[in-house]
């Protein structure tokens, strides 16, 4: 099947499932205790697609152009066996890459036998190096040191490059922004700073919080001075700048202040199976009842392909060119379900 450009000309390239909605941590800015506490019915067994599902969708992903996979979640060491899983999207045609977004905190026992079993990288996310702030970013009582020795062990085991991703929020934790960038100098990981994003009324978010990342990019330059260095490729999400002393690279997702969307070769797949062609889309198809009522793989890869020909978000975009506001407009988005 001839690989299809959506309605903006871009093309499909890469894919990111969503392989639970749980997740260990409790982050305030992604899943407010309020909101995710005991109450909360997070999908049963049966609701999630299988890993035979996964694979048999992400074949005919690859078959429309998908080069890339991300497992992510919720927290996707939480899903067992998920070396069985990645082992099944390693043997499709076509997919060169298969990267894991983690909170770190399952990741040293793991590491070896998720690279065994074909991952390619990890990117691992970690707010702050200071324990207090750490926790109540996290609002967790796990240590820190958990995240690190992940960090360490999927360095050891090869999973490279090592992305370590930091969602900055004024008065909360944008004061470690200048340490953790010191610490990762000079290391393999590459640091790259996070736009705190409005996911919608669960998060409380406020445009007061977000630090632009212009604002980060000088004053990490007045301090170790940067270069830009020019993108690889189509859809890069961060603006990445090494260090002109040789300590490596830094890199800033600038989502809110700078959206991406005409560079945006993204589809995302929830843990029960619908497509979102936008993290903003609040509607998704339902590819899971499609697989269950026992389409083809033609069915499956022609429905995907109608779906990505029809896609027109633009939804960051579109916002940014609003004036700006003080609070959240959005639906609420569970970057849980859809795999942040
Ligand atoms: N549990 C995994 C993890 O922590 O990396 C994967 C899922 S998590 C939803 C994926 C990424 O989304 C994390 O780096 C997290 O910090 C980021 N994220 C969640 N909510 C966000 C928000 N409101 N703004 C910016 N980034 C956010």
């Amino acid at each position: 099947m001839t690989p299809p450009v959506d309605r903006l000309s871009r093309p499909l390239r890469d894919l990111r499932i969503s392989v639970t909605d749980r997740c260990n941590l409790r982050c305030p800015y992604c899943m407010p205790r309020e909101v995710f506490g005991r109450d909360h019915a997070f999908m049963a067994r049966e609701e999630l697609l299988s890993f035979e599902e996964i694979a048999r969708l992400a074949r005919q992903f690859a078959a429309l152009g998908v080069t890339k996979v991300r497992l992510t979640g919720g927290e996707p060491l939480l899903r067992r066996e998920l070396e069985r899983l990645v082992e099944m999207i390693a043997a499709i045609p076509g997919i060169d890459d298969i990267a894991l977004t983690t909170n770190g905190t399952l990741l040293a026992a793991r590491a070896g036998t998720l690279r065994d079993a074909g991952l390619s990288r990890v990117t691992v996310s970690l707010d702050a190096l200071d324990e207090q702030v750490f926790r109540s970013m996290s609002d967790t009582r796990l240590p820190l040191a958990r995240v690190l020795a992940g960090i360490d062990a999927a360095l050891a085991a090869g999973l490279a490059p090592l992305k370590v991703n930091m969602v900055v929020r004024r008065g909360v934790n944008d004061h470690c922004a200048l340490e953790l960038a010191e610490h990762f100098r000079g290391r393999p990981e590459t640091l790259r700073f996070i736009e705190y994003m409005d996911v919608g009324a669960s998060n409380g978010w406020r445009l007061a919080e977000v630090v632009p990342a212009a604002e980060l990019r000088d004053a990490i330059d007045a301090r170790w001075p940067l270069e830009p260095i020019v993108p690889d490729r189509l859809g890069e999400v961060a603006t990445r700048y090494r260090y002109r002393d040789g300590a490596g690279e830094i890199g800033f997702i600038h989502s809110v202040s700078a959206p991406f969307c005409s560079s945006c070769t993204r589809a995302r797949l929830s843990a029960d199976g619908r497509l979102h062609t936008c993290l903003f889309a609040t509607h998704g198809h339902d590819l899971r009842a499609l697989l269950r009522e026992g389409a083809s793989d033609d069915d499956l890869a022609r429905e995907i392909a109608l779906i990505w020909t029809a896609r027109g978000d633009r939804y960051s975009a579109a916002r940014a060119e609003q004036t700006t506001r003080r609070g959240s407009a959005h639906p609420r988005i569970e970057m849980s379900y859809i795999g942040g």
